[in-house]
């Protein structure tokens, strides 16, 4: 049996009229850029979210980049990231010209450790960065509070987060600004590359508007020097369609999640995911802790189940950030998650089946 890591083909089928006669219709007008219904998406997500505003950008990396731009972050300024993300994170505060600073992660929840934060803490520190990791919100009061009483800016990177809930608040609405990819591998995901900030703050989500756009006040005159990031009509279309079905998508890998957990129980050397009691996952990927866990990937991998690793290198021990000078030994729990997890196959319209092939071959190979 061969099982793909992801496999979005019926959520297309179930989007598809939507999707074919809203892109005919764009490419019969012509109209590409921003438009009609890249409106009705910002606004449409902005109320998922429960925020006010949201600005779609060309990436999630820009929607981070331009949310700290958005809050003048730059050249001499700290932001705090967790050593286990995805490097994007890292690099969204590198091209400002500030300074990423790691922190490690919580043991339960792999996400930014609020106690590691506040160590890192100095007199530059601008932003913290909290990544919802996999799907699961952040540890999010404590890391407000340190914010909160430092004077210092929130910028949740939501890239994994589409739909997760903290204390029942939506990701992204949870910080200064919130930030999503539509990379077509996330929860909500586009055809093509695609972001979104997502805010409560007026001048915060202005500003990112002229940044998004040659730093433009109107047609002939700019402000500043902005960028060119926007979100193509024809991705607003797609993710329109989608975003009804965000729920009930999740829905279903929460109910794959649990059945991962109930084949997977009791089998020794593997420890399935925990959720924290005030909030959610939503699975956009589903990691196990495994002893060996190289021997058991290329195994599983020789039984045809597709399988993935988020992330073998943390961050801070990327070649890229070499001159930061961290080491080896620097982040024990997030260099301890990186050498154990496995993500498995998981996408919403997955069978029972499927999941009982993946958890029998995982028992063949432990
Ligand atoms: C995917 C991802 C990004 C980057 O998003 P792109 O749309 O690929 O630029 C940033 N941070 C995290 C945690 C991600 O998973």
């Amino acid at each position: 049996m061969n099982i793909p890591f992801i496999d979005f083909s019926q959520q297309y089928q179930t989007v598809k009229d939507k999707v074919d006669t809203g892109l005919k219709d764009v490419f019969e007008r012509g109209a590409f850029i921003l438009g009609q219904e890249e409106k009705n998406f910002e606004e449409a997500f902005a109320k998922y979210c429960g925020a006010k505003y949201a600005v779609g950008v060309n990436s999630g990396t820009d929607a981070l980049y331009l949310a700290l731009k958005s809050l003048h972050v730059g050249p001499g300024d700290e932001v705090i990231v967790p050593a286990m993300t995805f490097i994007a994170t890292a690099l969204a505060v590198s091209y400002t010209g500030a300074t990423p600073v790691f922190a490690d992660a919580e043991e339960h929840t792999f996400n930014l450790d609020p106690q590691s934060v506040k160590a890192k803490i100095t007199s530059k520190t601008k932003a913290i960065m909290p990544v919802h990791l996999y799907g699961q919100t952040a540890t999010m009061d404590q890391i407000l509070a340190i914010a909160k009483e430092k004077g210092i800016f929130v910028v949740e990177d939501s890239c994994q987060g589409h739909g997760a809930l903290y204390k029942g608040k939506r990701a992204g609405s949870l910080g200064d600004a919130g930030c999503f990819s539509f990379y077509p591998t996330k929860g909500l995901g586009a055809f093509g590359d695609g972001g979104i900030i997502v805010t409560s703050n007026k001048e915060l989500a202005d500003q990112a508007k002229m940044l998004r756009d040659y730093g433009r006040t109107d047609r002939y005159a700019h402000k500043f020097i902005g960028y060119n990031s926007r979100l193509d009509t024809v991705q607003a279309v797609v993710l329109n369609a989608k975003l009804p079905y965000l729920d009930e998508w999740n829905q279903m890998r929460i109910d794959h999640a649990a059945y991962y957990g109930k084949l997977l129980k009791g089998i020794k050397g593997v420890v399935i995911p925990t959720v924290a009691a005030d909030r959610n996952h939503v699975y956009q990927t589903y990691a196990v802790r495994l002893t060996h866990r190289d021997k058991v990937l290329e195994g599983l991998k020789e039984k045809g189940v597709g399988v993935l690793i988020h992330y073998p290198i943390p961050v801070h021990l990327q070649e890229a950030y070499a001159n930061l000078k961290y080491k080896k030994g620097d982040f024990p729990v997030t260099e301890r998650l990186a050498d154990e997890v496995l993500s498995l196959p998981m996408f919403p319209h997955m069978t029972n089946a499927q999941i009982e092939y993946v958890c029998e071959s995982l028992k063949n190979c432990m």
